[in-house]
């Protein structure tokens, strides 16, 4: 740790030692007594003595999150009102390693570099949320595992510190404490399996700015649409050859007269996809099943009837839903983004208030595949401009 209490009780930070001759410092949340460490190489810091048993201490910190947590305060030192290293909050037994207030909001800055149960990251997400402090998690880069051009495979602790921007893009950040002033920023991340992500990664130089500048910004172009299509197809391909009818979602594209692909229009890349652990064109597969069964039962596809058959996949646990610490898009949000998607495509066609048809000979005619590329820029951009007129 960085911080440690002085005789008098003052903290002192671990760099602002000057004459450590007969010092004794204790933890400030322990009590425990600590020792302090300097040497040429390595940043000078504060350690209990072998294994303490202190609330604070989720695990043994490396030189590389000492260091990280230096720089990072260092720069929220700059834009925040007050940046406070090594936060213990007595209320959840947590200790946040920067605290940073700014623009009337509370960040509590977590720079993971050990790995971190799912449970425990979501445990101290809420924790946080409980006492109205906002969470950052702030990867080291290591984390970052790369599967091919603009994918990634991501672990289950990262997938449950994905945030999303006021503008609707789900990023990530990392930070490499041997890149200083420089954030990684991983956005547009859109999930194609459970694991697999695709998603662009960005250089922030943090230089200049401050957290909430760089957590408020504009939505992106998504870039990985054609990779994206060829990632989607080799799944779906194989889902047949090595499932087939054993599935049940294929088995109902089946009996429809669908074998061995899906239609183009299921399995786009959309931005709310990460509210759900399951493979893009599982869930819009039974969205558009649910668009079916609608129309021939209630000869009209409204909201209300999609929403309960959704609801009822839900509770089946044929769509499965991603813990994330996001609260500010709601479950039926993908559903929503989906049909206005195959509105602009003309497969829904308006039928008055609140509903809708489904266009003859869907959903076997299908699009071409520059046709789809194209309406999928042209509504992502639509999506961005109604993000920021709201
Ligand atoms: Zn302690």
């Amino acid at each position: 740790m960085l911080v440690a209490a002085n005789q008098e009780g003052e903290l002192i930070h671990s760099t602002r030692v000057a004459d450590r001759k007969g010092d004794e410092f204790s933890c400030p949340i322990c009590r425990k007594r600590v020792l302090y460490k300097a040497g040429r190489k390595r940043i000078p810091h504060f350690a209990h003595q072998r294994e303490e048993n202190c609330p604070g201490m989720e695990e043994a910190e490396s030189f590389i999150h000492l260091e990280g947590k230096n720089l990072l305060h260092e720069w929220a030192s700059q834009w925040a009102e007050r940046a406070v290293l090594e936060r213990y909050y007595d209320s959840i037994c947590q200790r946040a390693d920067i605290e940073a207030n700014a623009e009337g909001r509370v960040f509590a800055i977590e720079y993971q570099c050990s790995p971190l149960s799912a449970k425990r990251l979501t445990e101290r997400t809420l924790g946080y949320r409980k006492i109205e402090v906002e969470p950052i998690w702030i990867f080291h880069s290591n984390f970052l595992k790369k599967k091919g051009n603009l994918l990634w495979s991501l672990t289950s602790s990262l997938q449950s510190a994905i945030r999303i921007s006021p503008s609707g893009f789900p990023y990530l950040l990392f930070f490499d404490c041997h890149t200083p002033n420089t954030l990684i920023m991983l956005t547009n991340l859109i999930p194609i399996t459970k694991e697999l992500f695709f998603g662009q990664a960005e250089s922030v130089t943090f230089t200049g700015k401050s957290l909430p500048q760089i957590l408020d910004q504009q939505a992106r172009t998504i870039l990985f649409i054609p990779e994206w299509m060829r990632k989607r197809e080799s799944l779906i391909r194989n889902e047949w050859r090595y499932q087939g009818i054993t599935n049940p979602l294929l088995r109902s594209f089946y009996s429809l007269g669908i074998q061995s692909n899906l239609p183009r229009m299921i399995g786009i890349p959309l931005r709310s996809s990460v509210l759900f652990g399951i493979p893009s064109h599982h869930w819009q597969g039974y969205v558009i099943l649910d668009l079916l069964d609608c129309q021939v039962k209630e000869g009209e596809i409204r909201a209300d009837g999609i929403r309960k058959r959704f609801m009822d996949r839900l509770r089946k646990r044929e769509i499965l839903i991603r813990d994330l610490p996001s609260d500010s898009i709601s479950l039926f949000t993908p559903v929503e983004e989906f049909m206005r998607f195959l509105e602009k495509a003309e497969y829904l066609i308006k039928n008055g208030e609140n509903s809708y048809i489904i266009k003859e000979g869907f959903p076997i005619k299908t699009i071409r595949q520059e046709e789809l590329n194209h309406l999928l820029v042209d509504f992502f951009k639509e999506e961005n401009d109604a993000l920021w007129r709201n």
